[in-house]
């Protein structure tokens, strides 16, 4: 008779945890990203309390994106909704307010420093997440945002956010040690559009492009010339072409003026899954090998898309930097 109290009592304390732990963890709350890039910055901040879906698919050109219903559904369904602003997602605001959503809208660029655009007045350059201090902003605003909307797991979001932090704080380092590599009057950078001032800028590169910071308007006669002259004036080796647009017109002129293709660089969107851009860091750890790899062997032969061998010897060169800290640590420590 004991025994079967004791069991029931054990039981019951069991179903109790059970429910108790069943309403910590679900249901789970959904993040809506218009691009890519910030779907796997909240995927890494969020971790499993949230379900983290993307508006504009992988590959796909945010400046042009025409919304479908399956978008307002999302939409829709969503508690936050993460934005770049600064221009980006022309199309969103009628997508938001079209879909009748009582979700959260948060424009994760509030505390970046908006590059202005030369050509349109008022406008601004949505390409701030090209450059890694910036995208510590980003995930400070989309980390603010998730403990705003779930307080009650702030310990854990906060324990995500330091520790992606940190890793994006050493993807800034990597990519201003490794742009010095290039021989200064080679660090030129010419890609298909003008989504690579905030890297620029930041790592110091000079920039040309065939399209402006939008893809909107079509490239001119007069956009050829220009890339043929800083082709000419700079002495390039290579040219840069983009995942989410047609190589066409730049593989013209790299023929035309006897430079390489230095590779595929990701800029509005994030590579497809298993591909080495499929992450943040990943994209912009990919590019910053790709540029330093093309720019630096200006006599070697043809450059392969994401050569595996160069990213391999940037890595070892890293993993003995690190080697050799944590040897000086450990002496250190051992005096
Ligand atoms: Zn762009």
């Amino acid at each position: 008779m004991h025994t079967r109290i004791l069991i029931l009592i054990v039981g019951l304390f069991y179903t109790c945890g059970l429910t108790f732990g069943y309403s910590q963890d679900t249901p789970k709350y959904r993040i809506l990203a218009s691009a890519s890039m910030w779907a796997d910055m909240a995927k890494n901040l969020a971790g499993d309390k949230a379900i983290v879906d993307v508006i504009v698919p992988i590959g796909g050109d945010p400046h042009l994106y025409e919304p479908t219903p399956g978008d307002a559904k999302k939409v829709s369904n969503a508690d936050l909704i993460l934005v770049n602003g600064l221009t980006f997602e022309g199309w969103i605001n009628e997508l938001i307010a079209g879909s009748g959503t009582d979700a959260k809208t948060v424009v994760i660029t509030n505390e970046v420093q908006p590059i202005r655009s030369d050509i349109y007045k008022d406008a601004t350059d949505p390409h701030a997440w090209m450059n890694a201090a910036n995208g510590l902003l980003y995930i400070k605003a989309i980390h603010e945002a998730i403990i705003a909307h779930d307080p009650a797991n702030v310990d854990y979001y906060k324990g995500l956010y330091e520790a992606y932090r940190d890793l994006i704080e050493g993807l800034d380092n990597y990519i201003k040690f490794a742009v010095k590599k290039v021989p200064e009057q080679q660090r030129v950078l010419i890609t298909s559009h003008d989504a690579f001032k905030y890297y620029g800028q930041a790592y110091g590169l000079k920039l040309e492009a065939i399209q402006g910071i939008s893809t909107e308007s079509e490239a001119q006669t007069s956009d050829m010339i220009r890339v043929t002259d800083a082709i000419t004036k700079y002495q390039v080796p290579a040219v840069f072409i983009e995942s989410t647009i047609n190589p066409k017109m730049l593989k013209q002129i790299a023929k035309d003026n006897g430079v390489k293709i230095g590779g595929q660089l990701y800029a509005d969107s994030l590579g497809e899954e298993g591909s080495p851009g499929d992450t943040y860091i990943g994209m912009m750890t990919y590019n910053t090998d790709v540029i330093v790899n093309a720019l630096s062997n200006a006599n070697t032969t043809d450059i392969k898309f994401g050569d595996e061998t160069t990213d391999s010897y940037l890595y070892l060169i890293l993993g003995l930097v690190l080697l050799g800290i944590m040897g000086l640590v450990f002496l250190k420590l051992n005096k």
